[in-house]
This record gives structure tokens, C-alpha cells and sequence, in this order.
């Protein structure tokens, strides 16, 4: 991901530092760019460009040997014009709270985007879940969510999972609550496990919704999902869901990967087998009857669509160049860099950003959300035809400015965004003024 130091102090004084993350840095510029399409009032878009408050906990666990280990975890409360905070919590070796915050931001724009009446937040925790057995997991999810107690609730921060974390994270987040309030509480967190309070559907939301936006992205282009040849990388919640959608609308996969590696097959994988043997193996390494390749090959790849569903900063101005796909669909926060985004819009390459293509997660969060207030459950067809149609609207909308404006889809879909949230802004005002 970019690094230029240069562009960086220009966002942040030496006393911001603990702000001085790529991630936040290219939120901030495609931010200032959409801001400059909208005509953005500028004391506007000087609030949008800072957090409204980032707490910092320190979190002491038991740990399997009896040893007493902290951990630092953050929640970022980025914006709260069009409602309650909202967004994930991860736990990953590299978290911290730069990279927090520009998570945050993005949560912002993502719900503005989705005309959901949420504003933005983002949590973590820096650690290796992989290294920790599932009683320290639990210990400290259960302390974190206690340090965090009096700056969430259902209607005021709603966190949901992230990389890292998982609907059992959610129900010890839930019932740590509930047990510190005294009364049980589903609303506080979404991606629940259904039997407490989740929402059907939830779990395969964000791959569901990053097909869907894949269909309509096609149909742009006067193509069909059904025989195009697609490349996934990352095989968690949203890669596996992802591919499996895909390959049941008749796209052939014919590339995946996770943490050991990639695999190649040009006729296209039997997605429902290769999550099986990852639920037996737990990784692809030794996955038969393909060709073993880099994550770096996988990317570069001579694909109808590749759907990046890792991490953040995969497609830099380092690799741009070399991308043959030609559409990138978001599955993940951040993959494509804004630099990057610019080489391979004037290359040709349709890239969907992730604040409409990975929105499928946050609208199921909300369908869930509104459930838990009305104790009021649906079924599972009625959930995926609201996604559709509101991530459907989220991407026309997106689009719509793209070819009013002639800019790429990222900076279309933030200059929607943002327009919705300077309006509201505006009507509520400063306080005090
Ligand atoms: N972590 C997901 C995202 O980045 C989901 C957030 C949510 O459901 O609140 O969109």
C-alpha cells in the first residue's frame, strides 16, 4: 500500500501520528476527491476527516497457563450524523489504531452509501486469534466487551464480526452485556447466531451481496455472471460465501486461496468440495487435481471478475499494472488502493469499491438489528430480496454518478456518500454553534 510520507504529513500533524495508517490515508484522499465533486462545504468535510471519539482499552486475560496477559483493543466512533455507530470488530496480529480509524471512515461512507441510518465505527483488538485456544478467546472478548460497556448499546454502537472474529465472538459480546446490565440484551451486536437473537442469512450476507453487485456489474457491461471465469482471494466468511454464490449462479471459480497459498484450475473448482476440504484440513494446501500457484499469480490472473476478500492494500500502484482481470469486485475493506484504483480505471478495468460491493454484511446487520427491536423474525427469502434490492439501488446510484461525473465507481460512490452526510450535517447543525 502507498507509503508516501510526503502525502501523509500533509493529512497528519507530528502529534497525530497514532492516526498515520495507509488505510486511513487513502480513506482521506478518496474523501478529499469526492469531496471536490459534490462541491462539499469545506468546515463539512474538515469534520468528516477526523474520528468523533477513539477509545483505547487495555485488556488483562487469563491465559491457558494461568499467566495473566494484556492485550490493547480500540473502538473508533467515527461519525454519528445518521444514527447509532456501526461496524466490526477485528482481531488481527497487525491492528492498531490507525488502521482502526481509517476502518471507521470507511464504515461511515459504507452506511451513508446504503441509506442505512447508521453512522460508522470500527473495533479491535491487536492479536493472533489462530495462537489463542478458545477459553482465552472467550476471556478476552468477554473483557474487552466489558472495558467497552458504557460506549455501546443497541442504541448507541452496535459492533458485529470482522477478520478475525465470528458469530460465537458476538454471543459472548451479547451476553457480557446483557449480564452486566442485567437483562438480555440481542440488540447490542449483530451476527448473532440465529438461536439468540441473529438474523437468517447473516452469515453468507456479505459473499451474497458481493454477487449480486457482481450480477449487476455484468449487466453493465452487457455480460452474464453464468460460464464468466472469476478469481477469489481469501477463502474466510466472505471468500467461501462469495465463490459458493457465484458458482451456483454458473460462473466458474477457477482460482481461490487462503493463508497457504492459491490453486489454479482452468475448467473451474466444485466450490461445495473445496469447503469441505478446508473444513476437514483447514487450509487448501493440499487440495487435489489443481495447479499450486502464488497469491501474487492469483491476482494477476486473465479473469472475466476477481473478487479480492482478504485484507486491505493487495492491488498497490506496485501491481496495478500487471492486474489482466478485467473487474474487481471488493469482497474486502480496502484491497485496491486509491492509486491503484486510478491505473486501472484508466486501463479499463471496472472496479466496484467495497463501500457498495462488501455492503451486503452491514444491511444484513441491520435487518437483524431491527428484528432484535421488534422481536420480530423473517424468512430467509424475504432477507435476500431486501439485500438485493437495497445493494442493487446502493450500486445504480454509485454508477449513475460515475457516468455523470466521468470518474471511477470509488469515487462516485463516496461523492453519493458523502453528499447524504453533508445534507444531514447541515440540517443538524454544530452544537454548540
Ligand atoms: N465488518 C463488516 C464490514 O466491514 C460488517 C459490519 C457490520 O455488520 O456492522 O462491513
Amino acid at each position: 500500500m502507498s507509503s508516501d510520507s510526503s502525502l501523509m504529513t500533509d493529512y497528519f500533524s507530528p502529534q497525530e501520528s497514532h492516526l498515520n495508517h495507509p488505510l486511513f490515508v487513502n480513506a482521506l484522499q478518496s474523501i478529499d476527491e469526492a469531496a471536490k465533486l459534490i462541491n462539499c462545504d469545506p468546515n463539512i468535510l474538515g469534520r468528516l476527516k477526523r474520528p468523533k471519539r477513539g477509545i483505547t482499552v487495555s485488556i488483562p486475560v487469563r491465559m491457558d497457563d494461568y499467566s495473566i496477559k494484556v492485550f490493547t483493543g480500540y473502538r473508533v466512533q467515527y461519525n454519528s450524523t445518521l444514527g447509532p455507530y456501526k461496524g466490526g470488530i477485528r482481531y488481527h496480529q497487525d491492528v492498531c489504531f490507525g488502521e482502526v480509524t481509517g476502518l471507521a471512515a470507511l464504515m461511515m461512507i459504507k452506511n451513508s452509501v446504503m441509506g442505512l441510518p447508521y453512522g460508522g465505527g470500527k473495533g479491535g483488538i491487536t492479536c493472533d486469534p489462530t495462537k489463542l485456544s478458545r477459553t482465552e478467546k472467550q476471556n478476552l472478548t468477554r473483557r474487552y466487551t466489558s472495558e467497552l460497556g458504557p460506549f455501546i448499546g443497541p442504541t448507541k454502537d452496535i459492533p458485529a464480526p470482522d477478520v478475525g472474529t465470528d458469530s460465537q465472538t458476538m454471543a459472548w459480546m451479547m451476553d457480557t452485556y446483557s449480564q452486566e446490565t442485567g437483562f438480555a440484551q440481542p440488540g447490542v451486536v449483530t451476527g448473532k447466531p440465529v438461536e439468540i437473537g441473529g438474523s437468517l442469512g447473516r452469515a453468507g450476507a456479505t459473499g451474497l451481496g458481493v454477487v449480486f453487485v457482481a450480477e449487476r456489474a455484468f449487466e453493465r457491461v452487457g455480460k452474464s455472471m453464468k460460464g464468466a471465469t472469476i478469481a477469489v482471494q481469501g477463502f474466510g466468511n466472505v471468500g467461501s460465501h462469495a465463490a459458493l454464490y457465484a458458482h451456483e449462479r454458473g460462473a466458474k471459480i477457477v482460482a481461490v486461496s487462503d493463508v497457504s497459498g492459491a490453486i489454479y484450475n482452468g475448467d473451474g473448482f466444485n466450490i461445495p468440495d473445496v469447503i469441505d476440504h478446508i473444513k476437514e484440513n483447514k487450509t487448501l494446501i493440499n487440495y487435489p487435481r489443481c495447479q499450486h500457484i502464488t497469491n501474487e499469480e492469483l491476482l494477476c490472473l486473465p479473469v472475466d471478475a476477481l473478487f479480492p476478500c482478504a485484507l486491505e492494500g493487495q492491488i498497490t500502484e506496485k501491481n496495478a499494472d500487471k492486474i489482466q482481470a478485467k473487474m474487481i469486485v471488493e469482497g474486502a475493506n480496502g484491497p485496491v488502493t486509491n492509486d491503484a484504483t486510478k491505473i486501472l480505471h484508466a486501463k479499463g478495468v471496472f472496479v466496484v469499491p467495497d463501500i457498495i460491493a462488501n455492503g451486503g454484511g452491514v444491511v444484513v446487520s441491520y435487518f437483524e438489528w431491527v428484528q432484535d427491536i421488534m422481536s420480530f423474525f423473517w424468512d430467509e427469502d424475504e432477507i435476500n430480496n431486501r439485500l438485493k434490492s437495497i445493494i442493487t439501488k446502493a450500486f445504480d446510484k454509485g454508477y449513475t454518478m460515475s457516468k455523470e461525473k466521468n470518474v471511477d465507481m470509488r469515487a462516485a460512490a463516496m461523492a453519493v456518500s458523502i453528499d447524504r452526510l453533508q445534507k444531514a450535517m447541515l440540517l443538524r447543525g454544530l452544537y454548540p454553534r
